[in-house]
């Protein structure tokens, strides 16, 4: 069930972007057009990216291409986030859709520095990859850097996750 999740939470929101995409754009010039009939090295790429991703073979080669960093973020983050869950913050606004909101603004913001940090010093060596895309479509997302992958929880993750523990029962 956990792994059909993972799949619906990958597929869905690039299958969304491809139909808004054709929507606005029309089907001649959409991107999903472009991949299937005129499809080059780097759509090649990026679905390559994508499948590794979406059917969680990328974990694996992260933990193999960041030499085990991945694991160990991943286990750090969990024990304070255990750590924080026995806090027992409560942070409910009452509303959902403001709950919503706080996540989204939250998620939103650390995104946005996240992202800015990886264009930094030698951050930048890992996340120039994502921007080798030289045809645009939904799939460049997943065009990373394992080293990327394996640091990016440990900034990402606090927003889904310190609500979730302030509420006690998570909002998502
Ligand atoms: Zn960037």
């Amino acid at each position: 069930m956990i792994y059909l999740i993972f799949i619906a939470k990958i597929f869905f929101p690039v299958a969304l972007v491809y139909f808004i995409e054709t929507i606005s754009l029309g089907w001649k010039n959409s991107s999903l057009r472009r991949l299937i009939y005129k499809k080059n090295l780097s759509e090649i790429n990026d679905v390559w990216f994508f499948l590794m991703y979406g059917t969680g073979a990328f974990s694996t080669i992260v933990a193999i291409g960041s030499f085990g960093l991945g694991w160990i973020v991943g286990s750090e983050m969990q024990k304070t986030l255990s750590n924080i869950a026995g806090l027992h913050f409560r942070f409910d606004t009452g509303y959902g859709g403001l709950n919503f909101a706080c996540y989204y603004l939250s998620f939103s913001f650390i995104e946005y520095w996240n992202h800015r940090l990886f264009h930094y010093g030698i951050f930048w060596n890992f996340h120039r990859i994502h921007h080798t895309a030289t045809a645009m479509n939904p799939l460049v997302e997943h065009r990373n850097h394992p080293i990327q992958h394996a640091l990016e929880p440990l900034l990402l993750a606090w927003p889904e996750v310190v609500p979730e523990a302030w509420t006690g029962t998570g909002w998502c």
